[in-house]
């Protein structure tokens, strides 16, 4: 453990760009919330809940998770929710988080689109004005629903285009492609939603292609398969998209089989722009400095590494240059601080 590093991590002012918002529910807040709505849940104890966190992979993983939503009813559960988060990684450094939400998780049992968002945006708001915390909305659609739900989802969306800034994919990547939601996709640009999906996390490095080329993601969630194909690389470096690979969520779901494996100092070596994230920090062991301490440890990442991944997670955000270029300066003073004190 690089105890030096660890520190530098602690404060280091960084954006989070791979958040679903649904999968920071702590077992503590779902008991409370489910005594709260009296919802019957399958478990008695945080115990168990953590119990059933041993995943065999990711539906096994996506089954608890949208049992955990069940709990989520109210606007103030989603606002609590989202406050939680907020909350901790406000004492991570983050300062800017691009946050994923699953509305068909929670339309599909009877909430409203507008209950959602709107427990949501409130606590986003106040994180802006107390915790100083930036933030983007980012609505998934679920791939292994059929696409005409998608564009109820995306009609809802319409409506809000005031809060919500981008559209993704999510859920069960096997056997559903990217080309799947082209027709959707294509809307959702048209109505001026940005595009970013998840591919390549536990699909090929063709998926990767097919969300460039049909979904015309500007940026890629995970990404990890990509490196299998070196054309596909030098295209991602020389387009500068950006991956938002998170190394505790490809542990947890056996994507990898040790964190020696995990791609992101590759992806790095190969001059792509990579960021670190935390996916489903309540399942996967850890919030986003879990995360950078993770892979810091397990590849031997230098403080200038370390230093380089946090000045990513501002490039790679849909922030305004200006804001874009004072996060990545927010970070290398923030460096140059710690490494003169370290002297
Ligand atoms: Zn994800």
């Amino acid at each position: 453990m690089n105890d030096r590093t660890h520190s530098l991590i602690d404060k280091l002012p960084k954006a989070e760009l791979h958040l679903h918002i649904e999968g920071t529910l702590e077992p503590e807040m779902m008991l409370a919330l489910a005594k709260r709505n009296n919802v019957s849940l399958p478990y008695d104890s945080v115990e168990e809940i953590r119990a059933a966190y041993e995943f065999d992979g990711l539906q096994d993983f996506l089954d608890l998770y949208y049992a955990g939503m069940s709990v989520l009813i109210e606007a103030r559960d989603f606002h609590d929710l989202t406050w939680a988060y907020l909350e901790k990684v406000a004492e991570q450094g983050v300062t800017h988080v691009e946050i994923f939400f699953d509305p068909q998780g929670h339309t599909d049992r009877g909430v409203a689109f507008e209950t959602v968002l709107g427990g949501i945006v409130s606590a986003l708001e106040q994180g802006q004005t107390e915790l100083g915390i930036t933030s983007r909305l980012i609505m998934c659609f679920l791939r292994h629903l059929p696409e005409e739900q998608a564009f109820d989802a995306l009609h809802s969306a319409c409506r809000h285009k005031d809060h919500i800034h981008a559209v993704g994919l999510d859920s069960g990547e096997a056997g559903n492609p990217p080309a799947n939601f082209a027709r959707v996709y294509e809307a959702a640009r048209r109505e001026g939603f940005i595009a970013v999906a998840h591919a390549g996390e536990e699909g090929p490095a063709e998926y990767v292609s097919d969300a460039l080329d049909i979904l015309k993601v500007s940026r890629v969630d995970h990404g990890n398969h990509a490196l299998d194909d070196p054309a596909l690389v030098a295209r991602l470096v020389r387009e500068k998209t950006p991956l938002t690979m998170c190394p505790l969520s490809n542990l947890r779901l056996k994507g990898i089989a040790s964190m020696a494996e995990q791609p992101v100092k590759r992806a790095m070596d190969a001059g792509l722009l990579v960021t670190v994230n935390s996916d489903d920090p309540s399942y996967f062991g850890g919030y986003i400095n879990d995360n950078y301490e993770a892979v810091t440890d397990a590849l031997g990442l230098s403080t200038d590494e370390v230093v380089t991944l946090a000045k990513n997670s501002f490039a790679a955000s849909f922030l305004p240059d200006a804001e874009k270029q004072a996060g990545i300066d927010a970070v290398e003073r923030h460096a140059e601080t710690f490494i003169r004190n370290a002297d």
